[in-house]
């Protein structure tokens, strides 16, 4: 394996290891500026939160953005590699909203692209687009909020993620869940904002060069679009079939 890939692995281990619970303010405040008219318990215990009209989506300026990185003790040359990138979404309501996402520079016009596709060529709907800084690095899965980069391991596992080089999108995790042999959680192709094989939103993730996690044989990732190729130019990283 490559020695500087290994080098970020072991950095990650130790971050995990140090990263106690905490934050979890940080997390209901960023949730609350999405719903300010319903309670944090309100919007947890209604199954069909991620569909309520959100007021506006908190923007991070350029400087919160790379402080929140440097405050995560994220590699130097892994932060060079990264751009948070404005994109245009349609939310549940029909209504058009602006959030940011964060990936490796070499993805920044593919990300565009296919987030404006997906706005004008279809009436598939995302809940938020949010970085994970703002909900302190916690996972925003239980919120359905989409993203990019996150600084972690693949769960489960001592693999780096694609999503640590910038290079994987997880769209409206909640619904889209990542299903294996110990994960079953629940799936159903029939919501909207879901992902399917034929879904136009896989058609022009694919067309624009990403691959998918639907596809894979042992597990399903169905929330998950990545770019191999970008790690393993890097870091040699080898893709792994699941
Ligand atoms: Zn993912």
């Amino acid at each position: 394996m490559n020695s500087k890939l290994k080098e970020l692995e072991k950095m990650l281990l130790l971050t995990v290891e140090k990263s106690a619970v905490d934050g979890l303010q940080r997390v209901k405040d960023t949730v609350q500026s999405l719903w300010p008219n319903h309670s944090f318990e309100e919007i947890l215990n209604n199954p069909k939160f991620y569909e309520l009209p959100i007021t506006s989506i908190p923007l991070l300026t350029e400087n919160q953005y790379l402080n929140s990185l440097k405050n995560k003790n994220i590699p130097e040359e892994i932060i060079d590699s990264l751009s948070l990138v404005e994109v245009n979404y349609k939310g549940f309501n029909n209504q058009t909203y602006t959030g940011q996402i964060i990936v490796h520079k070499e993805l920044v016009d593919s990300t565009k692209q296919v987030f404006n596709r997906i706005l004008k060529e279809t009436d598939f709907p995302i809940t938020s687009i949010i970085p994970l800084s703002l909900f302190n690095w916690n996972s925003s899965v239980k919120y359905n909020n989409s993203g990019g980069f996150d600084w972690r391991l693949v769960k489960g596992s001592n693999e780096i993620t694609d999503h640590a080089f910038g290079a994987a999108i997880d769209i409206n995790p909640l619904i889209n869940p990542w299903i294996n042999e110990t994960a079953n959680r629940p799936y159903d192709p029939n919501l909207r904002g879901t992902l399917f094989s034929g879904s136009n939103v896989v058609k022009i993730f694919r067309e624009a060069g990403w691959k998918w996690g639907g596809d894979w044989e042992y597990s399903k990732d169905w929330q998950h679009f990545y770019r191999p190729e970008i790690p393993l130019k890097y870091y040699g990283k080898v893709e792994v079939k699941e």
